[in-house]
Formats: structure tokens, sequence, C-alpha cells
């Protein structure tokens, strides 16, 4: 058998036995290549490399000796994610030499980074003693055994190389979705699903029935003063609550609970079986709106049940612990909330569900799916909930716990300094000015405008109020909200959104079956096919702007004359409402490639554009944003989003156009730097971001950047990603990325 078809079957059967794998692989690596070392560097938060296992360096080195990205020959293999194949290490003028490694004796170096989808996870090395190069085979194996490495980091099964036995008191990482953003590090809580039954059968059925009904208003009450104590929280958590209310007063399900009491049952198992028919039917359907609407009948019944066993006093919750659940109502995580939790995931949770709402509204970080967490964590383990990364670390090794804490009283610490560029104006260290504006669609969350300092509201997605609502919502009350999204701006300009449901943002109700629904029936299509929905809501804007400016943008726009149809309707709208607003703006949203082709024209008539990256790179790239693994495949810093970029501000500009962008991308600061370089000067981001992006363009010397991008496109054409080497500027320039 030929070495590397030898080496992978013995990499298989290490995976198949349950044998810790990193150990074993460097093993296998040295006797393989007649290496007298190998060890595996594995990537940690901020852009740490720790040495996780080895074969010939000192084994004490393990989980001590950490590089930077970039720093040594190994940090410069991550860095520049290229194999770094050399003779002579010692003399390359990256090395370092850690002295806890014993690493003296070795003259020849092969780095390999492990990278996937884009992303680098680690590097494995390779060291002999004997100065020569390593041949293109001994690399081809090398390579061929990161890709494999690879996949056994990303599912998370090899970082520490654990037996199950074992595994309860070892480091575990779930990714997830991020829900709300934020990091929280805290000891873990976990919801039970398990619920007191109490006694089953019952003999009395009318005692039963007037227990259940007095439970029912006793819940009712409850939700009451529930619903009054979130006031502080907002309109849109209040609807949330009120729609979870009316589920609560469903004659349907409480009159099914009647009749399973008549029957014989208790009024709590009446309750249970009721609750769980429901659940059973909504978990069949699979609609992910349904889904939502389970943990709000479980909620419900929990609820109901705890009133029925007389509320049982609650265990203590430790404040700032992390809450762990299947599935979560809106009620519940309020509750929750108040009992002292800093953060939540919710394994069946949605971005668009009624939890990830009001988590957001609360500002409570939170992560939905890390699939596999609720079953390993025991209650009290510490755990990281990294909901900016989209991750939960359960029981963290010391080092990645100090690694967190650092980060956080680093950023604690870089807060309190940026608190004072709240007033200022954003500039880049060379004096360009920037307009930073916000993105939001809760009226709860207008006082980011004071708290970030933004310039204004970049983004109004209107879609979120009617979701929390779960309906459409009166013109009436629509323009009220409009008209206080104006009154607390002020002076600064917004640009609002008109709906753009469908796909991962379906209205309850909406029962199509599409195969695509990213690609399908959703945003201005809607709009324009059912023009009185969207004349509807363009009154309600015109009406909440009584006279002011309005602009108005139009989502998934994919051609010049679907643009025009729609402004079309704004204005004839307008000529119908007093007071005429005193300035009317009408422009695109830059969603779908194709409107790249049509920019001569589009310009013409639409009176700004604002970019939606993360459509805009899902459909450019044909890659799902909702597809763990392939959301994050191509990258936005690539060859041709820049291309796409630099032709839009070519075009614009000539055409007096001002372009902003409003997609997750403006909100990192690393992406930020690089559409200044493209020459975009207003970005929309979540309120967090703000300050971050401003503190990195006040140390952004862009004169200087610009011709270094434009450098690193044309020498690096061919690369699918451009991030490293930008990242690697950044840091060089002392940019805080
Ligand atoms: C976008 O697509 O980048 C965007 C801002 O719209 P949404 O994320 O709401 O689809
Ligand atoms: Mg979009």
């Amino acid at each position: 058998m030929s070495p590397p078809r030898r080496l992978l079957a013995r990499l298989r059967e290490i995976m198949a036995s349950g044998a810790a794998p990193l150990p074993e692989i460097t093993k296998l690596v040295t006797s393989e290549l007649g290496a007298d070392a190998c060890s595996i560097y594995v990537m940690r938060p901020g852009d740490i490399l720790e040495l996780m296992a080895t074969q010939g360096l000192n084994p004490q080195a393990v989980g001590r000796t950490r590089l930077r990205v970039g720093e040594g020959i190994v940090g410069l293999a991550a860095a520049t994610a290229r194999v770094m194949n050399l003779a002579d290490a010692p003399n390359h003028p990256a090395y370092v030499y850690r002295s806890e490694t014993s690493e003296a004796p070795y003259a020849s170096l092969l780095a390999v980074p492990v990278r996937r989808a884009g992303h680098t996870l680690g590097v494995i090395v390779v060291q002999k003693r004997e100065p020569r190069a390593y041949t293109p085979e001994e690399v081809d194996v090398l390579e061929t055994l990161a890709m494999v490495l690879a996949e056994q980091l990303a599912g998370g099964g090899a970082s520490d190389g654990a037996e199950e036995g074992v595994g309860a008191t070892l480091q575990r990482i779930f990714p997830g979705t991020i829900l709300a953003s934020g990091v929280v590090i805290g000891p873990v809580v976990v919801r039970s699903t398990r619920r007191t039954l109490g006694h089953l059968l019952a003999e009395d059925p009318k005692a039963e029935l007037a227990r259940l009904q007095q439970a029912v208003s006793r819940m009712q009450k409850e939700l009451d003063q529930l619903i009054a104590s979130s006031a502080h929280a907002g309109d849109e958590s209040r609807e949330v609550l009120e729609a979870y209310r009316l589920i609560a007063a469903d004659p349907g399900w409480l009159r099914r609970a009647g009749e399973a009491i008549r029957s014989g049952l208790s009024a709590g198992a009446a309750v249970e079986r009721v609750a769980s028919e429901f659940s059973d039917r909504m978990r069949r359907v699979g609609d992910p709106y349904l889904r939502e609407r389970l943990a709000d009948v479980e909620d419900l019944a929990g609820r109901l049940l705890a009133t029925l066993n007389g509320n049982a006093p609650r265990a203590v919750v430790p404040v700032g612990a992390i809450l762990l659940a299947r599935r979560l109502g809106p009620a519940e995580l309020l509750d929750w909330r108040n009992r002292g939790i800093a953060g939540v995931v919710i394994e069946e949770g949605t971005p668009a569900g009624h939890a990830a709402i009001m988590a957001r509204a609360l500002g409570l970080p939170a992560l939905g799916g890390a699939r596999g967490a609720l079953e390993t964590a025991e209650p009290g383990d510490d755990a990281i909930l990294d909901a900016d990364k989209g991750e939960l670390i359960l029981r963290p090794d010391i080092e990645l716990a100090q690694i967190y804490i650092a980060a956080l009283e680093a950023r604690t610490a870089r807060q309190a300094g940026w608190a004072e560029l709240r007033k200022r104006a954003a500039r880049t260290a060379d004096d360009v000015p920037f307009r930073l504006m916000l993105n939001i669609g809760l009226k709860l969350e207008l006082d980011q405008l004071e708290t970030t300092g933004a310039d204004g509201i970049g983004l109004f997605r209107t879609e979120i109020a009617v979701l929390a609502r779960g309906g459409e919502i009166d013109p009436a009350e629509q323009a009220a909200l409009y008209s206080s999204v104006l009154d607390s701006a002020g002076d600064r300009p917004v640009l609002f959104r008109t709906l753009d449901l469908g796909a991962d943002k379906q209205l309850p109700g909406a029962k199509l079956e599409e195969e695509n629904p990213a690609m399908g029936w959703r945003s201005i299509r809607v709009g324009l096919d059912r023009p009185a929905l969207l004349r509807r809501q363009l009154r309600a804007l015109l009406l909440g702007a009584g006279g002011r400016a309005l602009s108005v943008m139009f989502p998934m726009i994919a051609t010049v004359a679907e643009f025009r149809a729609a402004r079309t309707l704004l204005e004839s709208e307008a000529k119908r409402v007093h007071p005429q607003p005193e300035r009317l703006e009408a422009g695109a949203m830059l969603e779908i490639p194709s409107l790249l082709w049509q920019l001569p024209t589009l310009l013409r008539h639409a009176d700004f554009i604002s970019v939606g990256t993360n459509d805009l790179v899902q459909f450019l790239f044909a890659a799902d944003r909702g597809t763990p693994g392939i959301a994050d495949r191509y990258d936005l810093l690539s060859p041709p989003v820049f291309s796409a970029f630099e032709y839009l501000i070519e075009q614009a500009d000539a055409a007096g156009v001002s372009v902003s962008v409003c997609g997750e991308a403006a909100s990192r600061p690393l992406e930020a730097l690089a559409l200044a370089g493209l020459g975009v000067r207003t970005l929309s981001m979540s309120a967090s971001a703000v300050l971050p992006v401003k503190a990195m363009l006040a140390s952004l010397d862009l004169r200087a950047f610009r011709p270094v991008l434009a450098t690193m496109r044309r020498k690096l054409a061919d690369k699918p990603s451009l991030r490293e080497p930008i990242a690697t500027w950044a840091r060089e320039h002392g940019l805080v990325i």
C-alpha cells in the first residue's frame, strides 16, 4: 500500500476506534513521514493558536504554548493560509522560539493550515532534525490529513480528544444560530420539560373542572401582571405577549381539556394530554412558525400545571446564569430574565420566533440550535455563550475561560474608552467623514439612537413589528409607529424599508409550499402582486411622516421595472395625503445581482441605493444564508464582491446617487474597513457595532489603505478571500478589528 493510502487507512481506524484522535494523529504522522515531531495547533477565540497535541515536542507545552495568528511560522501559515515548507526554519525571519516546547534540535519544518469553508481552524506541523525541504509527496500527504482534520475540528469532536467516559468533564463546543448577539460567561441552568402532574385520575370531574377554571383565571391574571411588568420593554414585546395571551384564552384547547376531565382525568393530566396532542400535531407540520407556537403552548401548559400544583416554590436561579431550553415561549423567557438569567440557548429557536424577538428586545444574548448541548450539560456547569460568534462552549478549559474573561474585560475597558467617541462624528484618522446608521425594527430599539450616537436609521425593517404581532397591523397603528420613529430620529435620516416578508420571515397562515422560499414569492414581489397591501403600508408611512421628509426603500428589487412600479405606487399615494411630505425619496435595495447590470438605468430612477449584503452575497454565490456550513462558505471580502462594489460606487458617484450598506457585513469592523477602501461612506449596522466601527475608522489612514487594497486585489485576484491579508494589514497598522 502506498504511504498516503496506508496513512489514511490508519486514520480511519483511529477515528473508528474512538481513541483520542489528536494525539493518535500526531503519532501516526511522525511514524508515516519519518519525522521527529508532529504537532497540532487549534484556533481559539481571539485569533490564538493553541498547541493541542504533539509527538516530539515537550508534552508539557500542550495547552500552554499559544501563538497569535501571524506570530511565528505556525502563526504565519494560519494568517496567510499557505503551506510553509522550510529546510532551515530557525533562520526564517518569522521564526520564534518557545523554550517550553524544547524544539531546539529541529531544523526543517512543514506547517499546513487546517482550513474549512474559507476559515482557518488550526495548523498541523511536522519537524525534522535534518535540514531538508519536504517533498511534494510529503506536502500532499499532510494536506490530505489537514482536510480530514478540518472535518474533525469543525465537528468539535477532536478538540478535546476525549473518550466518552471522561467527556463529561471536558470542554465541548456547540455551534448555533445567533438569535440575539452578546457574550456571557456563567453557570448553566437547564429548563426541564418534565412536569409534575400530581395524580392522573380523578373521581370528581366537577371539582377538577372547577380547579381547571380557577387555574386558568389565575394564570390569566399572572399573564396580565407579566404584561404590565414588561411595559418598559416597549410595545413590540407587549404585542408578543398579547398574541400569547390570545393563545392562552383559546376556547378550543380549554374545551378539549374539559372533555378530557369529563373522561376521568385529573385537571393536571388533562392539560398535559391536550398540550402533548397539540405539540404532536404542530411538530408534524414542520412549519417554522407553527413550531414557534409549540413553544408557546408548552409554556402555557407548564404555567397551568404549576398553577394547578399550587405554584410549588421554584429553584433559585444563579444570577448571570445561561439558560438551556429545548423550546421557550416569550412569557417564560421574560420570567427567566426576571429571575436573573443573562443569556439563553434555545435548541429549537429560530431568529424570527417570538422568543428571539423578545431576547433582542431585552438585549439578552441568545443562541438557537446548539444541538446536543441540552443532553450534555449538567446544571451548574460553567459555560461561555458566545452569541457574537454563534457558539456555546460548555465546561470551557481554564485557559479558554481566561481568554474570554480577558476579552470581556478588554471589551468593557474599550467600551469605556468608546463612550467618549459616542459624541464625536465618525471620521477616519485622515479626516474622511462617514455616516454610521442603525439597523432596527422595533420601537423599543429607538433609544439606541441616543446610546450609540448613530447618525440615523439606515434600515428600519418594518416587517419585524408585523412578525412580532403575528399578522398585519392596522394602518393607523402602523402610522403611529412610523411617526414615533421619525420623532425619535429628529433631524437624522431614516430609511424605511417596506415589508420584506417571505423566505425566513413567513407570516402565520402563509401556506406556501415553495421549494426555494428565498427565491420565491417574497418581499416586493408580494407587494407588487398585492398592491392593496403595499399601498396600505405606503399610506401609513406617508401619514406617519405627517409632512416631514420621508425616505422609503423597496427590498429584493430584481428589475428597474419593479422599482418603477413600486415608486409609482408611492408617488400616487403621496398625492392623496395631507400634508404632503416636504421631501419624498424612493430607494432600491441592491440584494439581487441582476441589478448590477441595470445600474445606469436604475440610477436614473432611484434616489438612493442600499446594499443588503446578506442577500446579495447569498445570491452572488448561490449560497443559502440560512444553511449552516454553506452560509459562510464564501467570503464577502473576495474579488467578485469587491468588483461589484467598485462598479456600483463608480456608477453611483457619477450619477450623484448615494449608496449605503446595510447588511450584517457593515457591522463588522474588518468588513467595514474593506467597504471604506472601496469607497462606501455610509454604513448601517446593529447598535452594538456603531462604536467599534467608529473606533476602527478613527484609527484608519484611508489614503494609505486604498492603494494597498487595490494592490491586494490585483495580486490576489485568484484567491477566494482577501480576509487574511486585509486583517494582517489592519493589525500591523494598529486598527482595532
Ligand atoms: C440584507 O439582505 O442584507 C438585508 C439587510 O436585509 P435582510 O437581512 O433583512 O434580508
Ligand atoms: Mg435582505
